[in-house]
């Protein structure tokens, strides 16, 4: 079976610091992936070299090709902060967004655009707010109009970057669930994730980093107090007889 994603010694250096160490592990379909690690890991460098968007040596391929062919393949939702909430966009443009990957250039968005965007609002559950700015909504909504883009892309590789930070518990649950189903119908799904007390009840596989690879495999196996303090480097405390953990400085 080809795998959907394949990493070879991917590095990224900011100058001289570098902040993704040499990073190799492959990915198989029908995953719902955690990226975890401690702030300034790496993890939203690592998806954007992955994705290309940022300078990095070492090797990607998507499906067996290389990833600047395929990205049509790949929907990315990026860390909240990197998007500009003051843009003067209505929700159903953002959305339609998601579309443009499979419009040739010399073509209007079709009568099936239109139906797929309506049925990715609908998805998130932000269908009547279609035609309001997406400056207006809240973080959480926001958020939802995201991965309807996302899900408008009909990608079979996902990238969402801290999708959880700063929203309300419905927004949370609306998208975890879409997750699991997108996993379900066997696409590939990496979340960047950060709240370590949902990690075992949101994902299959955990892809731990500190600007290496710590580990990656299924919860069960690598979800363990030693493998999580050398991720985290010291800066976690277990507390409880058993693996109840916390990190208390990130
Ligand atoms: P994470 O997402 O895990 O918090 P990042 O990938 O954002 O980590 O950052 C990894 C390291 O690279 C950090 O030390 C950060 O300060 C640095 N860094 C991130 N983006 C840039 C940039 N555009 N220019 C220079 N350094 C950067
Ligand atoms: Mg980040």
């Amino acid at each position: 079976m080809t795998d959907v994603l394949k990493v070879e010694s991917l590095s990224v250096f900011y100058e001289k610091n570098q902040a993704v160490n040499n990073i190799s592990f492959r990915a198989e379909e029908g995953n719902l992936i955690g990226i975890i690690g401690p702030n300034g890991a790496g993890k939203s460098t690592l998806i954007k070299a992955i994705l290309g968007l940022e300078k990095a040596t070492g090797n990607v391929s998507v499906f067996g090709e290389n990833v600047n062919d395929m990205r049509k393949k790949i929907s990315y939702v990026p860390q909240r902060n990197q998007i500009d909430w003051d843009f003067p966009v209505l929700v159903e443009d953002v959305v339609k967004m998601g579309r443009f990957t499979h419009i040739p250039w010399y073509k209007k968005s079709g009568k099936k655009d239109v139906e797929i965007v309506i049925e990715s609002l609908d998805k998130v559950g932000m269908l009547d707010y279609r035609k309001r700015q997406i400056g207006e909504l809240s973080g959480g909504q926001q958020q939802r109009v995201f991965i309807a883009r996302a899900l408008a892309q009909h990608a079979d590789l996902f990238f969402l970057d801290e999708p959880f930070v700063g929203i309300d518990v419905t927004s949370e649950e609306i998208i975890i669930n879409l997750l699991r189903q997108l996993r379900n119908e066997g696409k590939t799904v990496f979340v960047v994730h950060h709240d370590l007390s949902k990690v075992e009840q949101y994902f299959d596989q955990l892809l731990l980093i500190n600007k290496e690879l710590i580990e990656f495999g299924a919860v069960k196996k690598v979800y363990q107090p030693e493998i999580l303090s050398k991720t985290y480097k010291g800066s976690i405390q277990l507390f409880g007889a058993n693996e109840n953990m916390m990190v208390v400085s990130d």
